[in-house]
């Protein structure tokens, strides 16, 4: 399986990445994820992407590009599932070279979607595990004890790019840079749609 989970943020890539991914073996490969952990370890990347994330902007090219090409260089038989990458038409443009000189071309272009007022609800109810990384919604999925964790027990976090103003540059963002990308998988035929419904959104 080589595959790109696509959507604005909110859509439940992660979520869908993760369920894929025990499923089947494959890598999931989450570029913020990675991100999240460089700013909490405070390395010289993590210090780098730390203002663009809290603003809702997207972290350069050239810094997403290396992480996601020595994450898919250690991609095992299983293959890959890519969560949050690539969000420009640049990156899609280095992941396709990456791919072909890696002899692994993609499957498939999976494309969530989802509605802005179903993901400003999601996003400002989101509150995450920072430990296990457990999701949990304030009102569709809260924890049974408020602000810990059901799982491992630590304090759940609301991140800081989940806060009102940042969700709008967020949509911003997605809307001017990322949805573009959509038209150059589509002019190569590997563009799946699906109308992503998330199991907890009841409201
Ligand atoms: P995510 O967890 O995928 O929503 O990513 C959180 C934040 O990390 C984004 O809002 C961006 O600031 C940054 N980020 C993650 N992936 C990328 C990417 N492919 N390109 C640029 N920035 C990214």
């Amino acid at each position: 399986m080589r595959i790109v989970l696509f959507g604005p943020p909110g859509a439940g890539k992660g979520t869908q990445a993760s369920m894929l991914a025990e499923k089947t073996g494959a890598e999931h490969i989450s570029t913020g994820d990675a991100l999240r952990d460089a700013v909490a370890r405070q390395t010289e990347v993590g210090l780098k992407a730390k203002s663009y994330m809290d603003k809702g902007e997207l972290v350069p090219d050239e810094v997403v590009i290396a992480i996601a090409k020595e994450r898919l260089a250690k991609a095992g038989e299983s293959g890959f599932i890519l969560d949050g990458f690539p969000r420009t038409v640049a990156q899609a443009e280095a992941l396709d070279k990456a791919l072909d000189e890696l002899g692994k071309p993609l499957d498939a272009v999976v494309n969530l979607e989802v509605d802005e007022e179903e993901i400003v609800w999601r996003l400002s109810g989101r509150r995450v595990c920072p430990n296990c990384g457990e999701p949990y919604h304030i009102e569709s999925k809260p924890s049974a004890k408020d602000g810990i964790c059901d799982k491992c027990g630590s304090a759940l976090v609301h991140r800081s790019d989940d806060q009102p103003d940042a969700i709008r540059n967020r949509l911003k963002v997605y809307n001017q840079q990322t949805e573009p990308v959509l038209g150059y998988y589509e002019s190569k035929s590997i563009l799946k749609k699906y109308p992503s419904c998330w199991q907890y959104s009841g409201h």
